[in-house]
């Protein structure tokens, strides 16, 4: 019963702080790390650049890759794009789609991030980590639940899930990512249970059975304690931490082992 919403899941965005050699030396320093790990989900996300080497460097190690996106094309006129063809090509097995730095950037919006999940979906090896949340104004406005309504409903815009797909919903607030302030519990709570309400409401409960929810934004060695205490949540997707080999396989082990 509820296979997926009792898994557990530690993400590293390594966004682009790392050049390509930077990249293989940290993939090489978190494998070694990782060695205990066994059958755990923790994944990393290199820049594209670096998925090709870190996909030999990680291959029979306990760590999975991801990409940082994907394009909402598989093939074709698409210049500079990356399909998610090609991603599983080089042992892709997640794909972060919709991170706020791209929507703040370069205007992604929810209708293009809806075509790429459509995208990934068609390749049944891939699983899709949406990432949604709101703004400080949205949130001192008491807009969140309005926020994520429209987000939520766009995303999942005609979308379905064939046998043994799952969806990981990552909730970060904007206000969150890489400012070193932290959601309080209550509010992470009072947005799990909006998200959860949403997708069943929208896709109905079996749907939901098939998500998993994890929370971004300042996560670290010291506050990842008090985070993990939320029932329900099924981990994290982790910035500035995701970088630092020893306090990555801190946050892990509290997460994967809680
Ligand atoms: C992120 O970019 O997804 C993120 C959560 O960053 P940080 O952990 O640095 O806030």
């Amino acid at each position: 019963m509820l296979e997926n919403n009792f898994q557990k899941i530690v993400i590293a965005n390594w966004k682009m702080e790392l050049g390509v050699e930077e990249s293989r030396k940290l993939a090489l320093k978190m494998v070694k790390k990782f060695k205990d790990f066994s059958s755990k989900e923790v994944v990393i996300c290199p820049d594209f650049l670096s998925l090709y080497q870190c996909s030999d460097i990680l291959k029979d190690s306990n760590l999975k890759l991801g990409s940082q996106d994907s394009a909402w094309e598989d093939k074709g006129a698409y210049t500079g794009e990356v399909s998610p063809r090609g991603l599983k090509e080089v042992n892709c097995e997640y794909v972060i789609l919709g991170h706020s730095e791209r929507r703040q950037y370069l205007g992604e919006d929810y209708n293009l991030i809806n075509l790429k999940l459509k995208k990934v979906l068609e390749k049944k090896e891939l699983t899709p980590i949406v990432c949604l949340g709101e703004t400080k104004e949205d949130r001192n406005k008491k807009r969140v639940k309005k926020i994520l309504e429209k987000q939520v409903s766009h995303l999942l815009e005609k979308v379905s899930l064939k046998t043994g797909q799952k969806i990981i919903f990552a909730y970060e607030p904007i206000w969150a990512i890489g400012t070193g302030e932290v959601i309080r519990n209550q509010d992470l709570e009072e947005v799990y249970k909006i998200i959860v309400q949403l997708i069943k409401k929208i896709k109905g409960e079996k749907f939901w059975e098939k998500c998993l929810f994890v929370y971004g934004g300042s996560v670290n060695g010291k506050n990842i304690q008090e985070i993990s205490r939320l029932k329900g949540i099924n981990g994290c997707l982790i910035g500035g931490a995701g970088l630092k080999t020893a306090e990555f396989y801190k946050i892990a082990r509290i997460i994967l082992d809680s």
